[in-house]
């Protein structure tokens, strides 16, 4: 016997297990509901235009791979930050906000938590209930204790406001709150804009340490609308932390591309966050990759790429939004019944559909139609040519 000999079966990933037995169904009717991806009409990852072409651009001049610096590629900071704080935004003028380049979304949270674990090593996490399941893990693997506050309200299908406000109050000075920028995943329901108000002056006036995690930016409202909140936090003052991915808005999944960006008090203060997050890179893995940051800072940058983005994503926004109202109109003839407004008032691209566990477990194996066992589904994932197929499973399961 080895060291090794003696290791368990670490548990399979709920999401990437529906995946695996999805790949499995050999049903070629089959519809995978489970995933965290979008998908176009034609139920194909897209290849958005704006990426195509400013790869073009940089196929034109290839360049060598030299390593980046450790915060990433300083243009692809600087964009990321107009982005997250709205351009020409004081906390950019004043040079109070630091970014670097992060491997997705996962890996700008995972740098928050182990610079959070340096500098606040006595606080405890708390996020959503539910929340996605990695942020849990996350935290926990950088050492934190992880506690939840109260969010989805399964009777009303919508926040518990009042709860999740007790829950900011009741914790201790210093706690750091893990929110959902906008398109709550995994349920689909956001707070308004008069209740994000409430949250960060419950926040201030606790001493909390907030933590934005901004996955889906421009999935909701639209890319300005969605990110207001950051400026709100931002102009709030305080310590204030935000993870943002392109995985979704750039469909570029694969290319790791997200960034962290850490507000402090005054320039003088960022510089020092900026030196200390430089090391947590660098004891990870040194710096991030090229490719997708050259993409997404070039986009961002170069106004016809920039302007032909913001349509592909005003696209997969809208495409969304018709699915849910699609998705809700033939609920109500196949199933009268039954309710399912609420979907329509969701947004991003998941909804807590209310389905049950043994009706998803029906969905699966009497139509080979994945979905979480929480009755998430991704609407992202539905289409025109499937979704009659999904909405007779679903009436005939309810
Ligand atoms: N946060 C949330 C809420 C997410 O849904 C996701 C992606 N599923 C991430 C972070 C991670 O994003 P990425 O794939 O870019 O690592």
């Amino acid at each position: 016997a080895t060291i090794f000999s003696a290791i368990d079966m670490a548990p399979r990933d709920p999401i990437l297990g529906i995946t695996e037995a999805f790949n499995a169904d050999t049903n070629p009717a089959k519809i995978n509901l489970g995933v965290g991806v979008y998908y176009d009409d034609n139920g194909k990852v897209p290849l958005l235009a704006c990426v195509r072409k400013a790869e073009e651009l940089l196929m034109e001049q290839p360049a060598p791979r030299t390593y980046l610096p450790i915060e990433g590629l300083a243009a692809y900071d600087a964009a990321v930050q107009e982005l997250v704080f709205g351009a020409g935004s004081a906390i950019i003028q004043e040079k109070r906000a630091v970014t670097v380049q992060a491997i997705g979304g996962t890996g700008a949270l995972k740098i928050g938590a182990d610079f959070l674990q340096r500098f606040a090593p006595g606080s405890e996490v708390y996020i959503s209930d539910p929340s996605w399941e990695n942020h849990r893990a996350l935290f926990e693997s950088a050492g934190f204790t992880v506690n939840t506050y109260r969010y989805y309200d399964a009777a009303t299908r919508g926040v518990d406001f009042a709860g999740m406000l007790a829950d900011l109050k009741a914790m201790p000075k210093g706690a750091i709150v893990l929110l959902h920028a906008c398109c709550h995943n995994p349920t689909g329901a956001d707070i308004t804009a008069a209740q994000w108000d409430d949250v960060i002056a419950a926040i201030g006036a606790g001493g909390l340490i907030p933590f934005l995690d901004m996955a889906y930016q421009g999935f909701g409202t639209g890319i300005a609308e969605d990110g207001a909140v950051v400026g709100k936090f931002a102009a709030a003052g305080g310590p204030l932390l935000i993870s943002n991915s392109f995985s979704k808005s750039f469909s570029l999944y694969g290319e790791r591309v997200g960034a962290l960006s850490v507000v402090g008090a005054s320039a003088e203060e960022a510089a020092r966050l900026l030196s200390q997050l430089k090391r947590v890179v660098r004891t990870n893995y040194s710096n991030p990759p090229v490719h997708g940051g050259k993409v997404v800072a070039l986009a961002l940058t170069t106004p016809e790429l920039r302007q032909l983005w913001e349509d592909e994503l005003a696209g997969m926004r809208v495409r969304i939004k018709e699915m849910r109202n699609t998705f809700v109109q033939k609920l109500k003839e196949k199933a009268p019944a039954h309710d399912f407004e609420f979907v329509r008032e969701q947004v991003g691209m998941f909804s807590y559909s209310g389905l049950t566990r043994q009706q998803v477990e029906r969905l699966r194996l009497e139509h080979s139609i994945y979905a979480v066992d929480t009755g998430r589904i991704c609407v992202a994932a539905l289409n025109s040519k499937n979704i009659d197929r999904v909405i007779d499973a679903i009436a005939k399961v309810l």
